[in-house]
């Protein structure tokens, strides 16, 4: 679950951070009340849950009140990579003397937390990471050690950051530890031109096997930021928004994960993860279908079905019944095999539909699926 901008700034403030003063609103009449509590000048911030947002024109200096109201209205309702902005945050505008980057990662593979940080902050990481890797440093944690004074003191010598940082790396780790989340990321962390260090942007995910226990951002924080994915929770789907254009769905998270993969191998790419477990019932299928069907870059969909204690048949019936209430866009490649394969094709093959056909292989079906979608 990812928080919002100025919910992470409310982490951090709790934990000792300094973050410039700050208030949120969905209205552009308010930003102007807000702008002049802030002093008149100030910075209006799209809260979208996702980065970049300065560039796609989400964050921008208003020089009074009059023009945070009309910034705010240019901001509010404006898409920033898929994500619709409903909220603008004003913030006090700082003197920048410097920008960092710094945050906290779990590295699942590792069993450990990674430190990346680096003295070019401002811009997006990853381009750092791509143009100039030695200016990003990388320091794994122990996460029954965590980040001690020393520990930070090694970060940030490591990314050169001035020796003002070591303290906010200790706390921003109080964050991570505190709040149960997965990853703490500001950047940028600046230093101001009074010597003041402040977190000036956040990016804080929680981690959801604590969510039982972090009550606190309720359901604002549970939105999901991608529509698709919020329907899909609507319905009570597994379901996992990619990039790509073929739509995936399959029984059991593993094997959904191995199609994934093979798709992939096909030169085509998932357009997202959809397990529907061990049923075969017509409604979960026609649910999964519908917002796969929904999501426009999807050219074709694969269903992958391995029959084991629910057997191919039960699934050809759900697949069968669903077709009779969803109305199928793109053409649906299926493969069934296991408990039951023959009966549960037999089943599929009477239905006749134009747009759904059938390979026996999981190997050949990928194939075909990624081949409608190149064709689509
Ligand atoms: P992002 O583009 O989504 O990462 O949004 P940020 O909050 O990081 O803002 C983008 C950039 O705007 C930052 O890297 C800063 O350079 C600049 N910026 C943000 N807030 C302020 C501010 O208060 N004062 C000044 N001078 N620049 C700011
Ligand atoms: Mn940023």
């Amino acid at each position: 679950m990812d928080l919002y901008e100025h919910q992470a700034r409310e982490l951090f403030a709790d934990h000792g951070i300094l973050v410039p003063r700050a208030e949120v609103t969905d209205s552009s009449q308010e930003a102007r009340v807000i702008a002049r509590r802030l002093g008149g000048r100030v910075v209006v911030k799209a809260q979208v849950k996702t980065g970049g947002r300065g560039k796609a024109g989400g964050v921008k200096l208003a020089a009074d009140p009059a023009a945070a109201e009309l910034t705010a209205r240019q901001i509010l309702g404006m898409d920033i990579k898929g994500h619709t902005v409903g909220k603008v945050m004003l913030a006090e505008p700082v003197d920048i003397e410097a920008e960092f980057y710094v945050s906290y990662v779990l590295d699942r593979a590792a069993g450990r937390f990674l430190a990346i940080a680096s003295a070019e902050g401002g811009m997006e990481i990853e381009e750092v990471a791509a143009t100039r890797p030695e200016a990003v440093a990388r320091v794994p944690v122990d996460p029954a050690e965590g980040v001690t004074s020393a520990k930070a003191a090694e970060i940030a010598e490591a990314a050169g950051l001035p020796p003002a940082t070591v303290d906010v790396l200790v706390r921003l780790w109080e964050v991570l530890l505190r709040e149960d989340a997965v990853l703490v990321e500001v950047n940028p962390l600046v230093r101001t031109a009074q010597g003041q260090i402040l977190a000036l942007d956040g990016k804080v995910t929680l981690d959801d096997n604590a969510r039982f226990r972090q009550t606190r951002w309720g359901a604002e924080a549970a939105e999901h930021g991608d529509q698709l994915e919020a329907a899909a929770a609507a319905k009570g789907l597994n379901y996992v928004k990619l990039d790509g254009e073929v739509g995936i769905i399959g029984n059991g998270a593993g094997l959904v994960m191995s199609t994934l993969d093979v798709v992939a191998g096909c030169g085509a790419r998932p357009a997202n993860f959809l397990d529907i477990g061990g049923g075969a019932s017509a409604q979960i299928m026609a649910d999964g279908l519908s917002v796969i069907l929904s999501d426009p870059a999807v050219k074709s969909v694969f269903v992958n079905v391995f029959g084991g204690i629910t057997a191919c048949d039960a699934v050809a019936d759900g697949i069968v019944q669903a077709l009779d209430t969803v109305r199928l866009t793109k053409p649906l490649v299926v493969r069934l095999d296991g408990n039951n394969a023959a009966r549960g094709r037999a089943i599929l093959d009477g239905r006749r539909h134009p747009l759904v056909q059938q390979v026996t292989t999981m190997d050949g079906a990928a194939r075909r699926a990624a081949q409608l979608a190149d064709a689509g």
